[in-house]
């Protein structure tokens, strides 16, 4: 009778870092239907045409049931004891070092925090990495290198405050759309409110665009550097906040100067009409309440890091940070990529926030973790990021790779190198939900995982919230929960009491004590650290030791809150720095000189056209879920490329009909249409399209693998094609 009664679960959207809440309705054992949370404070109510869908995607067709080993259907106890024993082995033979991870920001928190537990602290390999570093990374060290943290300064509510939204690199009527509709709302509510896109691409965005600049793909740090020599040219500067609170102006200005001196210089480079380009600055500097929104556009580039920093140059330069509706805003791709970055589940992390080069990090996570007795004993250094692990394995450098919730033989850039590598590679393990993906061919041993609706955990959106996802449904079959098949394995390799969990709440717990160990406001002043005025602690920002204690019931009831969640703070924190107080050692944010360098990848006689690459509306990712829903196939049936209209004339290419394009890596074969939002000399693919659904039209094999230098995120918007008629 429990059964078939009908009943609401409150959890959390899968899909983008907006992080909606769901309330998903349960009739007869089923998951019937799904509307907003109402009470969710990342959407109120709202839900996007995929989040609407999501009782569409569920059932145990197209999953993964039963583990397999070498091909073969296995137990769960073969399957656990051969992972462990062929890990072990490789270990043991080779060294720790040459055993790898790569997670995904689709795993809960609780799965990152196991995962990262067992790699760095138990295997003793630094080799763990993620899929953020394909979305956020760059993000990640602009922000570390302005405000000494990975710290997201503002809210949802301050998009509704502001009085100016600047979009740059950011399609979020398309990839954010509960952010897009909150921003249409507010302007409908606010008629000053002005809203200006900067994007090669005229995209849906543009709906509420005030002004739109096209910018020349690339060129964004000429743009800011720009714009903080035009605020300093006409007094626009705050410069007490300067004074007060940052360091670094003067160097910035200079070398600002000496790179995008005037609106001329700019509107060249950028090639942007002077005339809006001038309109956009004066609307910046005039404003106080000014929010700038970035996404991939900014990050996926060779130098997206020091974009990310002459944007929050800008918003230092201004004073327009830590007051209602102003400050810089990272929003992250995925539902969790956050959450990975709070567990130190970059390879450049250790845990809870923490590097290897924070001061006293090793000593601290090694005593927490109990790690100190093992030999050896922690990493002491970073390990590979996304690209560089793939060479590694390539190379043979890396002997075992345990993928999880990801699919790096379609996502990571040059994918047909990536598949030589995992062809190489003597052991690879794969968790997965989805029964057929590129990947899997590759796999050595298959974990079937549990999925949305199935598992319970926490994750955290692009304002820093916390949201619970709720189990509400069996998994299909022999599936399991990331966090068991990893503590499962874990006990198998010898680590029993480390990884002894019954619940994920106890590894919540655990990573809230954590993220509070010997940090912050318990230990200041004993410590020599003055850290009365910074909720948290100057040198951990992320501390949820508020959070220490909820047990199950607490736990299962928990509401979406935003860290830091201290003592201090016990509700959470909505804004950071309001007082003008960062986490670098000296508590000022730091403005950075940025030399603007364009692509990497640069334009030839034989590969001319600039490539551009990214989601569509409807779909996830490689659509292993949204696929199964017929009515988001409907946007976008097939793969496609977008192209501008002089273009496709002088490749002798017809809307609608067949075309390859080519580049230094490999080929995809679409259909065209012809747009006139694409820019002359540029064209535009989707990511979604794998070889599950068309062995042709797969966006990764054009894509060379050139990354930033300093957050290693892969140019995927910047490459360089050839077009001819198929
Ligand atoms: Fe919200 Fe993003 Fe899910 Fe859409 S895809 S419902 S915007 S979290």
């Amino acid at each position: 009778a429990n059964q078939l009664a009908h009943r609401d679960v409150l959890t959390t959207c899968p899909y983008c870092g907006v992080g909606c809440g769901v309330k998903a309705s349960l009739q007869g054992g089923e998951l019937s239907s799904v509307e907003g949370d109402r009470e969710h404070p990342a959407n109120y109510g709202r839900l996007c045409v995929k989040g609407s869908a999501l009782h569409e995607t569920l059932g145990e067709h197209g999953r993964l049931t039963q583990p397999r080993v070498d091909g073969v259907e296995v137990s769960w106890e073969q399957a656990l004891t051969t992972t462990a024993q062929r890990l072990k082995t490789l270990r043991e033979q080779y060294g720790n070092h040459t055993i790898a991870g790569y997670l995904s920001g689709q795993l809960l928190t609780e799965d990152y925090y196991v995962a990262n537990k067992l790699f760095k602290g138990f295997l003793g390999t630094p080799h763990l990495d993620t899929n953020s570093r394909l979305c956020m990374a760059s993000a990640v060290v602009g922000y570390k290198r302005a405000f000494g943290a990975d710290a997201v300064p503002c809210n949802y509510e301050d998009l509704e405050e502001a009085e100016l939204i600047v979009l740059v690199g950011s399609n979020l009527a398309w990839n954010h759309p509960v952010l897009y509709q909150r921003i249409k709302v507010a302007k409908e509510r606010n008629p000053l409110m002005r809203v200006v896109v900067i994007d090669p691409r005229v995209t849906d965005s543009c709906e509420i665009a005030d002004l739109y600049l096209g910018i020349k793909p690339g060129s964004d740090a000429y743009l800011f550097n720009g714009l903080l020599v035009w605020m300093a040219q006409r007094r626009k500067l705050d410069t007490l906040y300067l004074e007060r609170h940052t360091e670094g102006f003067e160097e910035a200005l200079e070398v600002a100067h000496q790179t995008a001196g005037s609106i001329a210089e700019v509107a060249a480079v950028c090639d942007i009409d002077p005339e809006r380009l001038e309109t956009f600055y004066y609307w910046f500097a005039s404003q106080l309440h000014v929010v700038t929104l970035y996404s991939q556009g900014v990050n996926q580039s060779s130098s997206g890091t020091d974009k990310c920093n002459a944007i929050i140059n800008c918003h230092l330069a201004g004073g327009k940070i830590g007051l209602p509706g102003a400050g810089p805003f990272s929003i992250t791709g995925q539902p969790n990529a956050m959450g990975g970055r709070e567990v130190g589940g970059l390879a450049n992390q250790l845990a809870a926030h923490m590097d290897y080069h924070t001061p006293g990090a090793l000593d601290l996570v090694s005593r927490f973790w109990a790690t100190d007795h093992l030999t050896p004993t922690l990493p002491d250094g970073p390990g590979y990021k996304a690209v560089e692990l793939f060479e590694a394995i390539e190379r043979g450098e890396v002997k075992a790779l345990w993928v999880m919730a990801t699919n790096p033989a379609v996502s990571l850039p040059d994918a047909a190198r990536v598949r030589a590598a995992l062809e190489k590679c003597p052991l690879v393990i794969v968790s997965e939900c989805a029964a057929h993906t590129d990947l899997l061919p590759y796999a050595d041993i298959v974990l079937p995982a549990s999925g949305w609706s199935e598992k319970d955990g926490t994750v955290t959106n692009s304002e820093r919230r916390i949201s619970r996802q709720r189990g509400m449904l069996p998994p299909p079959g022999e599936a399991r929960h990331d966090w068991w098949i990893i503590c499962e394995v874990a006990k198998r390799l010898g680590f029993s009491e480390a990884f002894s969990y019954s619940h994920p709440w106890e590894i919540f717990d655990e990573h809230a004590r954590l993220s509070g160990f010997e940090n912050g406001c318990e230990n200041g002043p004993e410590n020599g650290v003055d850290n009365s005025s910074i909720p948290g602690s100057p040198q951990r920002l992320f501390d949820i030791s508020g959070l220490i204690g909820l047990g199950l019931e607490g736990y299962n009831a928990l509401t979406p809150i935003q860290w830091p969640v201290t003592s201090a703070s016990p509700r959470g924190t909505a804004r950071l720095f309001e007082d003008g107080i960062f986490a670098t050692s000296n508590r000022r944010a730091k403005l950075l000189a940025v030399h603007p360098q364009g692509p990497e990848q640069e334009l030839s006689a034989a590969y001319p056209l600039r490539l551009n690459t990214g989601r569509i509306r409807d779909q996830w990712h490689t659509m292993t879920r949204t696929a199964r829903a017929p009515r988001l196939m409907n946007h976008r049936a097939e793969p496609f490329m977008d192209v501008h209209p002089d273009d496709a004339l002088a490749a002798g290419v017809d809307d609608q009909g067949l075309a390859i394009l080519s580049s230094v890596t490999g080929e995809y074969r679409a259909r065209v249409r012809i747009s006139n939002a694409q820019r002359r000399g540029e064209v535009f693919v989707p990511i979604h399209w794998t070889d599950c659904f068309t062995k042709q039209a797969r966006s990764s094999a054009l894509i060379a693998g050139i990354i930033d230098p300093l957050s290693g995120q892969p140019e995927s918007k910047q490459g360089a094609a050839a077009l001819m008629p198929l």
